[in-house]
């Protein structure tokens, strides 16, 4: 059964989507079977995928609102390795329509229910905002996925961003959990991002990945190829950094099993 991940901030310029590619193809590397959601209008995932959103015969709009099955809008990303649910911009308009229908919170969690057992890894890019779209990735999702820089005010966003989590949460999926914190877009030779960064540690201990991405690039250049930055340039440190998230991730869970927390 998959374990579904919405990868979420509502501030924008985060590295959601930098993490949503990179992360699904490192799973994939790892011989893990993934599906990438794009539930951003913006279509960057998609992009990033090397899929061309103006040419889409179905996307993630038309499975929300019931008009094609998920299957129908999937397309496999080749270079990642990873099935991709695409979106672009008719996304906006779905938005609008899911608010009158029954259910509107849940409908992707309801989309997802048939597929979930063929996936070891769901990712659901969000949008930069607490919207409808953003309440049926939490809504769908087993854990969210912070994804910050270390500046100023990323703490006090990071307050009001849990304090929504936490009522959706309660409100419609008691079982959701804040899976972890990513530090993204690191320079380590500015010392307000270790201060931030010692804050972080000291606030949100084991919910802190230890994995850091550093500010790379590559990770910058690889999506307007269409690629993965582990296709795009393997050695890189950015391309690297996600494999070892990767790698965090999965131990992180065989652990929870092992204790019985999953
Ligand atoms: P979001 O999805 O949260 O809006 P993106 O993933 O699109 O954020 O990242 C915002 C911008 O920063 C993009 O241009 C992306 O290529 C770049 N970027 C993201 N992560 C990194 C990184 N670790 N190093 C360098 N550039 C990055
Ligand atoms: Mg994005």
């Amino acid at each position: 059964m998959a374990k579904v991940f919405a990868i979420a901030n509502q501030k924008g310029g985060v590295g959601k989507t930098t993490t949503c590619i990179n992360l699904a193809a490192s799973l994939a590397e790892t011989r893990r079977h993934v599906l990438l959601i794009d539930l951003d209008p913006q279509g960057n995932a998609t992009t990033g995928s090397g899929i061309d959103k103006l040419a889409l015969s179905h996307s993630i709009h038309e499975v929300l609102t019931g008009e094609c099955d998920l299957i129908e809008a999937m397309q496999f990303c080749e270079q990642g390795g990873y099935q991709l649910l695409p979106a672009n911009r008719n996304l906006t308009a779905a938005e609008v329509s899911l608010l009158q229908m029954s259910g509107k919170e849940a409908r992707l969690r309801k989309a997802l229910e048939p597929v979930r057992e063929n996936y070891d890894y769901i990712l659901i890019d969000c949008p930069p905002s607490l919207s409808m779209l953003t309440i049926n990735a939490l809504v769908a999702a087993d854990g969210v996925i912070i994804p910050m820089q270390c500046e100023y005010y990323a703490l006090e966003g990071l307050t009001d961003l849990m304090a929504s989590i936490e009522r959706i949460g309660a409100r419609f999926n008691p079982a959701l959990k804040i899976e972890g914190l990513l530090r993204t877009m690191v320079d380590t030779r500015i010392s307000l991002t270790q201060d931030v960064s010692e804050q972080l540690k000291q606030h949100f201990a084991e919910r802190l990945y230890n994995t850091v991405i550093p500010r790379n690039v590559r990770l910058a250049e690889a999506p307007s190829f269409g690629l993965p930055a582990l296709a795009y340039d393997k050695t890189s440190r950015g391309a690297q950094a996600y494999l070892a998230l990767a790698g965090e991730i999965a131990r992180r869970q065989r652990k929870a099993q092992q204790s019985g927390t999953n």
